[in-house]
């Protein structure tokens, strides 16, 4: 567990007792704050009293934590140092955000506490990273990359588990953390060494005053560094590069590395890494650990031996020659184009819950397919727009898209599962049906 002295005393209120919500709770209760949390599921609060009752005989500590039943939010916020929300909640629309406001406490979140235990902790260095799309997989693979270099690294933020659960590292140790913007926006000193921005494109208009507001929460992660922390933007997006001139207006033009779309690279040894999206969250990852002081020769290895993580052009399996690889974490059109530009000839497993009624963002990957499979409730919407482009088999479900693609290919050609829609209508989620993917090549005869 990741504590701070600074929490001794102080009174904090938690809205969430889920994963991270429980983790925050026992961190600052073992810091000996004094913690009121609430949660309106009643299980989250049970699981987190007994995790606290076991704390407490493990290690003897006065009980800091009120109101294991506690179901509403109180009503006079100014006896807390500060409020603790879920990067879930929305800030630009919930109450307890307007409350916390009016009566002038701060409003943060784990990864603030995370920065106000720093000093106490092993030096170390942190890595966060932001953007749009790309966060997980460039995480993991600065992860693994720094684990191939044999420097102890752990994952945090919106990837793994909870950072305040998780033990210190050693001296010189790298604490790497994806960052949503909300994350971002519930922090106030977090300074990165290396703080990576890799686009910035229309996402989460929901929860912000515009675009604007939305590149401009995650400019903060720069604004938080000391002059000499190395900035690693991603240029191709002009929100994007509007950060970079920002941060190098602000007397950091030295830090900063730009790193610009379509650099030619040669990806071939690096298998989890494919597609130009992936050049440019590999290219990210080698100027972060070129920051940090790692050496080519791991850079190099780390990069061949990324496995990649689950559900974003995860090579499942090959059979015949013939590759099968699950997408299925592209959820929308912008998404899934990548993995269409990434294999030369490709039988698309496409459908499920459209977001939107065209196809328009993946049309440049048209000329790689050889033919399409439709499923789900766009079935029907999606063979509509295809037909005349290429090939298209209305197959209706999962099941039958994987036997119907995996006797047509050729070996040389690619099986691929990157369906361009949610998958609520026929998966409990992106995940379920990436397993369901795999579980079916892996039952072809
Ligand atoms: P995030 O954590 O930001 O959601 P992921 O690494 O999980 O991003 O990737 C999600 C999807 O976004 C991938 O399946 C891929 O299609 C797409 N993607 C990944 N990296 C990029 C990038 N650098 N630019 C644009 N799209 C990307």
């Amino acid at each position: 567990m990741i504590v701070s002295r600074a929490w001794r005393g102080k009174r904090f209120a938690v809205l969430g007792l889920a994963r991270s919500g429980a983790a925050t709770v026992r961190a600052l209760v073992a810091g000996g704050a004094s913690v009121l949390g609430w949660d309106d599921n009643q299980a989250a609060r049970e699981k987190l009293w007994e995790q606290l009752k076991a704390d407490r005989e493990a290690e003897g500590t006065e009980p800091g934590f009120t109101s294991k039943d506690w179901v509403s939010f109180p009503t006079d916020l100014t006896r807390f140092d500060a409020v603790i929300l879920s990067p879930g909640v929305p800030l630009n629309t919930h109450p307890i955000a307007a409350k916390a406001r009016d009566a002038g406490v701060p409003i943060i979140g784990d990864i603030e506490l995370f920065a106000q235990a720093r000093g106490e902790l092993p030096s170390h260095k942190v890595v966060g990273i932001t953007g749009t799309n790309g966060k997980s997989t460039t995480t993991a693979l600065i992860h693994h990359i720094l684990e191939t270099a044999g420097i102890p690294a752990r994952l945090g933020g919106n990837i793994g588990l909870p950072i305040l659960g998780q033990e210190p590292l050693p001296e010189g140790g790298v604490y790497v953390l994806e960052l949503s913007s909300y994350q971002i926006d519930l922090t106030q000193s977090l300074d990165c060494e290396v703080a990576v921005l890799l686009n910035i494109t229309p996402d989460h208009l929901d929860r912000y005053d515009g675009f604007d507001a939305y590149a401009a929460s995650k400019a903060r992660l720069f604004a938080m560094q000391s002059t000499g922390h190395a900035a690693i933007i991603g240029i191709g997006d002009e929100a994007s590069q509007g950060v970079a001139k920002q941060v190098a207006r602000s007397g950091r033009a030295e830090d900063v590395t730009k790193i610009a779309p379509g650099i030619c690279m040669d990806q071939s040894r690096w298998p989890a890494l494919q597609g130009p999206h992936n050049a440019q969250n590999a290219l990210a990852a080698i100027a972060a650990c070129e920051a940090l002081g790692v050496d080519q020769a791991s850079i190099d290895r780390g990069l061949e031996s990324f496995p990649g993580l689950p559900h974003r052009m995860e090579r499942v399996a090959t059979r015949n020659g013939v590759l099968f690889v699950n997408d299925s974490k592209a959820t929308n059109a912008e998404s899934t184009a990548p993995a269409l530009a990434a294999y030369p000839r490709v039988h698309w497993i496409l459908g499920g819950k459209a977001k939107t009624a065209d196809l328009d963002a993946c049309r440049s990957g048209f000329p790689h397919i050889v033919r399409a499979y439709t499923i789900g409730e766009a079935t029907e919407m999606f063979a509509e727009i295809l037909k005349g482009e290429m090939p298209v088999e209305r197959s209706g479900t999962l099941a039958e898209a994987v036997r119907a693609a995996a006797a047509n290919a050729v070996a040389g050609e690619t099986v691929l599962l990157s369906p361009a829609c949610a998958s609520f209508d026929q998966f409990r989620d992106y995940e379920d049906r990436g397993d369901q993917f795999r579980a079916a090549v892996e039952a072809l005869a």
